[in-house]
């Protein structure tokens, strides 16, 4: 079942020196219970992609056109109370900095039990004062909703969990604190995790660990997980399906298996020629020429046409459109020198 589409999104943000395309024309689906991958450089518009689903775009940026919808109703029809309602439930959200997004004066366990008590409509509100949170919270320790944060920090391996929920954030390490926001996130059993370079400032230990409980996770709670993120060894590890995001637009989208197989797209090709992946030790990384051009009127159809290493003429005056390309049906990409041999330049 498909809970999430996306649909000739377009996300823009006006600037003196004019309208900045960050997301453009971009098309998603998400299905039930999989991890879906989105993946590319910093500045191809992932973030501002996510922020675009979950109705969290910074002004003076806006969603202009376009379409999102969850469970089949358009999010860009809901009002902000109906869409901080579903934020806080049905969609969660996971960044990389996890000391912005933890509150540094209440114990983990507080702050998870205080969002399971909100999801279940019984909490004592988001705007008392921690002192007051705590006073509720603290004497309610044998409560439910404590006993859910204990069983969401073991589930997502913190050790000891009754103790440490009574930890302050400063007193967990950098990844126990990912997996507390992890724990929050889906402690409002929501359908939809948007994780957004959830393991970035992590050490790569720490990091295969947390990606490993977000897979465990997706099959217990079976939530399903846009993971946003600049690193393709992440989403090789990870995701179910995958797509490549350069200046703005989807260029390649694959079964993660088959993308890294046989990856099609030049830029995909040269975002894998640059990564270090563990399966295949190289010392030969090539990184991709060039910079993620400024997304102001980019003139040349093709936006990748001035870093890459197989453009003609004919790719900055041609938009490039989906091709079926290698061995899946549902693998394409947007080249003009792939697919079908008739079609290609
Ligand atoms: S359309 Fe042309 S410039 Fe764009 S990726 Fe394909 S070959 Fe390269």
């Amino acid at each position: 079942m498909t809970i999430l589409e996306v649909e000739n999104l377009h996300t823009v943000f006006p600037t003196p020196r004019g309208e900045v395309e960050a997301v453009d024309g971009v098309d998603l689906t998400i299905e039930s219970g999989e991890i879906v991958g989105l993946v590319g450089e910093s500045g191809s518009g992932k973030s501002v992609l996510a922020d675009s689903i979950v109705g969290i775009v910074e002004e003076p940026g806006e969603v202009m056109e376009g379409d999102v919808r969850f469970h089949g109703e358009s999010l860009l029809e809901k009002t902000d109370a109906e869409m901080a309602d579903i934020r806080g439930g049905s969609i969660s959200m996971v960044f990389q900095d996890p000391m912005n997004s933890l509150n540094p004066t209440l114990t983990v366990g507080e702050q998870i039990a205080e969002t399971v008590r909100l999801h279940q409509d019984v909490g004592e509100g988001v705007s008392l004062p921690a002192e007051v949170k705590r006073k509720i919270l603290g004497a309610s320790k044998n409560s439910e909703a404590w006993r859910k944060a204990i069983e969401m920090l073991e589930a997502v391996g913190i050790p000891e969990p009754d103790s440490r929920a009574s930890d302050y954030p400063h007193e967990f390490s950098g990844g126990m604190r990912q997996r507390a926001m992890i724990a929050m996130a889906l402690s409002c059993e929501p359908d939809l995790l948007v994780a957004d370079e959830p393991t970035t400032a992590l050490d790569v230990t720490i990091q295969a660990q947390i990606l490993d409980e977000l897979r465990a996770l997706k099959e217990e709670f079976d939530t399903s997980i846009l993971l946003i993120t600049h690193d393709l060894a992440v989403v090789a590890e990870t995701c179910d399906r995958v797509n490549v995001m350069y200046a703005g637009k989807i260029v390649e989208r694959a079964p993660a298996d088959e993308l890294f197989s046989n990856p099609q797209h030049p830029y995909t090709q040269g975002l894998l020629a640059s990564t270090p992946r563990l399966d295949d030790p190289r010392d030969d990384l090539q990184p991709i020429e060039g910079n993620v051009p400024d997304l102001i009127d980019v003139p040349y159809a093709c936006h990748f046409a001035p870093r890459c290493p197989e453009a003609e003429r004919e790719c900055y005056e041609r938009p490039p459109d989906f091709r079926e390309v290698g061995e899946e049906t549902e693998h394409v990409a947007a080249c003009l020198r792939r697919g079908p041999p008739e079609e290609q330049l």
